[in-house]
């Protein structure tokens, strides 16, 4: 499975907690030789304004942010051009689901999902999207972005309880009508992290769901790192939702 990577995104670029050291090697840490390593490159001006105003880019600038910000939105726009033809994941930082048009709070600058979706549509590759954002906080900015535009449909899980949060996935999953499914990928609602629901298999199923509701539309599919903040399991969980996007689990089954 090919992974969006690159090392700029070790840096620790500010004092919060998606930014900090380790957090990125930790993210790694259960990958092995089935990944297939890419680098991206930085989005440029007009991809950023797809989603942002100018003001808005200009103020990420000041706060000395925009290269770091611009290569985690690059690599958005790389795994979801490679997701149209075969499951992908961004391991970047800064995340960008609390990132709107003209602001942005909770970590995030650039909304890397919606210049990677709005990318898809430019290049006249994907029109219709479905976007599931399993991260423990809403993604207010994904909304604020591409909540009215025509063709997309974005689901925040809000199911209290572990099972009926997957039952909601998956059945939110059967009625999306898409050519790509974007998902942003938070790991903080994980048992041992900020949000304690998810148990590091589930991660694996809802990767699988993803998978299968893909191949049933033959819609693309790709998932971008969001939060995810215990370094000690987000390795773990990184590792099984791959497990689960990329069919592994399948082929293990079948031989
Ligand atoms: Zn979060």
């Amino acid at each position: 499975m090919k992974v969006v990577f690159h090392p700029a995104f070790h840096a620790v670029y500010t004092s919060d907690p998606a930014a900090a050291a380790g957090r990125m090697e930790a993210a790694l840490a259960g990958l092995g030789p089935e990944v297939e390593w890419v680098e991206p490159e930085a989005a440029g001006q007009e991809d950023l304004l797809r989603a942002h105003s100018a003001a808005h880019i200009e103020s990420i600038r000041r706060l000395g942010l925009y290269e770091i910000a611009a290569l985690a939105a690059g690599g958005a726009i790389r795994a979801a051009e490679i997701g149209m033809s075969e499951p992908c994941f961004a391991a970047i930082r800064p995340p960008g689901h609390h990132a709107s048009r003209d602001s942005c709070w909770g970590f995030c600058f650039f909304n890397n999902m919606a210049v990677a979706v709005l990318a898809l549509a430019a290049r006249g590759l994907a029109r219709r999207v479905h976007i599931l954002d399993f991260d423990l906080h809403y993604g207010d900015g994904t909304e604020n972005i591409l909540g009215s535009r025509p063709g997309v449909s974005i689901h925040n899980p809000a199911a209290a309880g572990r099972g009926s949060y997957l039952e909601e996935i998956e059945r939110t999953l059967a009625r999306a009508e898409a050519d790509v499914i974007g998902v942003s990928a938070g790991f903080d609602n994980h048992l041992e992290d900020w949000g304690g629901l998810l148990l590091t298999e589930d991660y694996r199923a809802i990767g699988g769901m993803v998978r299968e509701a893909a191949g049933r539309l033959g819609a693309g599919c790709f998932a971008l790192l969001e939060g995810g903040y215990n370094h000690a399991v987000l390795g773990e969980n990184v590792r099984a939702f791959l497990a689960g996007l990329s069919g592994e689990e399948e082929r293990v089954r079948r031989e």
